[in-house]
């Protein structure tokens, strides 16, 4: 059975079934600590937006029109979707969520990485923000089935 017959453009379907497989493993094996991460982001409210950066890029007006007010939504109502350690140790961690545009809700995905702070205090940084494309990221956006991203559609997904 082919997962990626739900995405007819995948460049190469064997290589991100695969990944998408593993995807799957490692969200399973992280999903207690995904959802402790962000239960203690929501708590703590301890991330940040750094200006000048991808994430404000993202959100200006050119681009997604994404407000910090939509993030904070989407950081706060959203669901953590991923969690996992890069090999600097540091953690990622996706939240998936909504924000209104016009009448409509679309979707957003919030990618955070733990840092520390001077006071070796947890804080969590936006990395960026992107509207999930619904052939990419089925089971209601939270499991990526393509990961062909850049060379197929010209941006982060
Ligand atoms: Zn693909």
């Amino acid at each position: 059975m082919c997962e990626n017959s739900l995405y007819p453009d995948c460049l190469n379907p064997e290589d991100c079934e695969s990944k998408s497989s593993n995807w799957v493993k490692v969200t399973e094996r992280f999903k207690d600590s995904a959802t402790k991460h962000h239960e203690r982001i929501i708590q703590k409210m301890n991330y940040l937006i750094p200006s000048g950066e991808h994430a404000e890029q993202r959100m200006s007006a050119n681009e997604r029109m994404v407000s910090s007010e939509d993030v904070k939504d989407v950081i706060e109502f959203g669901e953590a979707i991923s969690s996992r350690r890069a090999s600097d140790g540091s953690i990622k961690l996706i939240v998936s969520g909504y924000y209104k545009f016009g009448k409509a809700y679309l979707p957003l995905h919030v990618p955070l990485i733990r840092q520390w702070n001077e006071n070796g205090e947890e804080v969590w940084i936006v990395k960026t923000v992107y509207n999930p494309i619904e052939e990419v990221w089925v089971d209601n956006f939270s499991r990526k089935v393509c990961f062909c991203g850049k060379r197929r559609f010209g941006g982060s997904l």
